[in-house]
């Protein structure tokens, strides 16, 4: 499939005004009633943006407050990356509060990305386009934007592993979602 309605911008943008939390909280409204609004919201769930990240691409989790808080990756404030990446990892992350993952909602699978899971409700609520726009996008100009990111400006923070296993994030191009296959790629881009 080609992108016309893509601009193909793969460096982090210097000057250009960053999407923020509103912005998100936006698209997240938008997208709920627009694919999910069959979806009882059994407690909150909102989404705001993290800090920038080579490999996680957005998480979900329940506070002990009973929030589901979506977390995006700061990168993603750039508006050099499409808004279809964006909201493609948001609705992966809303799939999984509808599947009953980082939420109160009742699970329906023992492991949130078994099987592609995710991407199968995904295109079965007609989203298929937009994610296939953000795996394109992800896969040929990802690596290459956090290279540039890297040169220009600083370094990565490391959140703490705990922290980590206990979310269920996405990982750059989602490769926990192939039934436990990993390509040669991922393998490469984790080593970063
Ligand atoms: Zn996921």
């Amino acid at each position: 499939m080609s992108l016309p309605s893509v601009k193909i911008i793969c460096e982090p943008s210097q000057d250009r005004k960053l999407r923020d939390n509103a912005w998100l909280m936006t698209e997240f409204e938008t997208l709920w009633k627009q694919y999910f609004s069959d979806i009882e919201r059994k407690n909150p769930v909102m989404a705001a943006f993290g800090r920038p990240a080579r490999v996680r691409l957005g998480s979900i989790r329940l506070t002990r407050k009973k929030v589901s808080k979506i977390i995006m990756n700061g990168h993603f404030r750039d508006p050099s990356i499409p808004n279809e990446v964006v909201q493609a990892i948001l609705a992966h992350e809303m799939t999984h509060y509808a599947q009953g993952f980082g939420s109160q909602l009742e699970k329906k699978a023992k492991f949130p990305h078994r099987c592609a899971l995710v991407d199968k409700e995904l295109i079965r609520r007609g989203f298929g386009e937009t994610l296939s726009i953000q795996k394109k996008w992800t896969k040929n100009h990802w690596q290459h934007y956090i290279e540039e990111y890297k040169k220009n400006t600083k370094k990565y923070s490391f959140s703490n592993k705990k922290t980590r296993k206990k979310n269920h994030s996405e990982p750059f191009q989602g490769t926990s979602e192939k039934c436990g296959f990993v390509t040669k790629f991922a393998n490469f881009v984790r080593k970063f």
